[in-house]
C-alpha cells in the first residue's frame, strides 16, 4: 500500500505545482492583456520630470470601459506638487478608475491626464509606470519569499534596503518573527498574511520603488482600529514629499488632504477641504456624521 501511496502523493504534489504554475501564467496573461489596452505613440518619449515631485492634472476627463456605458464625466482636478488629494464616494462611483487612468492602464476618451504638464498618452508607458507607485486595495503576493515580494519594487535592491523599507512600513518586526524571516515564502502556497500585513508589504514595496507619485487605494475590509491607525501613519510618512492620490473608504484618512473630491456616478459632486465640506453641510457632511455614529473600525458608510 505504502508503495502505491508515495508515487500517488508525489503525483498529487506535481499536480498542485502545475495547477499553481498555470494560475501564475493566467495572472501574467491577465496583466499582459491590461498592458495591451494602451500602446506607446510612435514618437513617445520618456516623461520629463525636472522638478520632483510633479503636479498631476485631470482635465475634463471622460472615460468608459465599454463605449455603451460611460463611467467618468468631465472630471477635472489637480494635485499640486507634493500634495495629497483624496477621493471618496459610494462603491462604483469611479474612484479606482481614476487610479487606473493615472497609471495608464487605459486611455481616456475625452480630456487629458497630465503629469508635470505632459499628456501621459504622449510619453512612454514605462516612464509613467516608473514615476507612479500604487498601493492597491488588495495586494496579490507572488509565491516567493517575503524579501522577493518587497524587492519587486526595485529589482536588485540589497537586503539592507529591503529591510529599511520594511521597517518604514512597520512590517519588519512581523517578518523577523516568521519561521524563516525574510526567506519565508508567502502567497497562496506560503504563509498566509492578513489584509493589513499584505498592505504593509505593498507599502514597503512602494517605499523601495520611491516613485514621485503615489496612489493609495485604501482597503475596504475592516481593520481593527490599532491596525488602521498604524496603516494611516505609514501612509502619511510614505506620502511625505510625494504627489499623492488617496482613494479612501474611511473618512478619518482624508481629514488632512489638500482637497477632497466627493464622487457620485462618475462625477465630482463636491470638493474642498474637510472643514469647508463640513461647513457646506452636503453629501460629505452627511457621510461624516454617519461614520461618526459607527464603530471606529468600520469603513465609512457611503450612502448611494
Ligand atoms: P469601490 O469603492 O467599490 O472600489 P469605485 O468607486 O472605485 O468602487 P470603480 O472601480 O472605479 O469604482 O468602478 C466604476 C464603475 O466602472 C463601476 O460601475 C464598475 O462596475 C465599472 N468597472 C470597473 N472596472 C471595470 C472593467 N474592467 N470593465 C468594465 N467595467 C468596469
Amino acid at each position: 500500500m505504502i508503495q502505491l501511496y508515495i508515487p500517488l502523493n508525489f503525483l498529487g504534489v506535481i499536480y498542485r505545482e502545475i495547477k499553481q504554475s498555470l494560475t501564475d501564467l493566467d495572472r501574467m496573461f491577465t496583466l499582459m492583456d491590461k498592458e495591451r489596452e494602451v500602446a506607446d505613440a510612435p514618437d513617445a518619449r520618456p516623461l520629463r520630470l525636472e522638478a520632483a515631485p510633479p503636479e498631476v492634472r485631470f482635465e475634463h476627463v471622460d472615460f468608459a470601459y465599454d463605449p455603451a456605458r460611460p463611467i467618468l464625466h468631465d472630471v477635472s482636478f489637480a494635485i499640486p506638487a507634493g500634495k495629497t488629494v483624496a477621493v471618496v464616494g459610494p462603491s462604483g462611483s469611479g474612484k479606482s478608475t481614476l487610479a487606473r487612468l493615472l497609471f495608464r492602464f487605459y486611455d481616456v476618451q475625452g480630456g487629458h491626464v497630465r503629469i508635470a504638464g505632459q499628456d501621459i498618452r504622449d510619453v512612454t508607458q514605462a516612464s509613467v509606470r516608473a514615476a507612479v507607485g500604487i498601493v492597491p486595495q488588495d495586494t496579490v503576493l507572488f509565491n516567493d519569499t517575503v524579501e522577493y515580494n518587497i524587492a519587486y519594487g526595485r529589482p536588485g535592491a540589497s537586503r539592507q534596503e529591503v529591510e529599511a523599507a520594511a521597517r518604514a512600513a512597520r512590517i519588519h518586526d512581523f517578518i523577523v518573527h516568521t519561521p524563516q524571516g525574510y526567506e519565508t515564502r508567502v502567497g497562496e502556497r506560503g504563509l498566509k498574511l492578513s489584509g493589513g500585513e499584505k498592505q504593509r508589504v505593498a507599502i514597503a514595496r512602494t517605499l523601495l520603488k520611491n516613485p514621485p507619485i503615489l496612489i493609495f487605494d485604501e482597503a475596504t475590509s475592516a481593520l481593527d482600529s490599532a491596525n488602521e491607525r498604524a496603516i494611516q501613519n505609514e501612509l502619511r510618512s510614505a506620502a511625505q514629499g510625494k504627489t499623492s492620490l488617496v482613494i479612501a473608504h474611511r473618512l478619518s484618512t482624508v481629514v488632512d488632504a489638500h482637497e477632497i473630491l466627493v464622487m457620485d456616478s462618475g462625477r465630482i459632486i463636491e470638493r474642498g477641504t474637510h472643514e469647508a465640506l463640513l461647513a457646506q453641510g452636503g453629501r460629505y457632511a452627511q457621510m461624516w456624521n454617519l461614520q461618526r455614529n459607527q464603530p471606529e473600525s468600520e469603513p465609512a458608510a457611503q450612502p448611494a
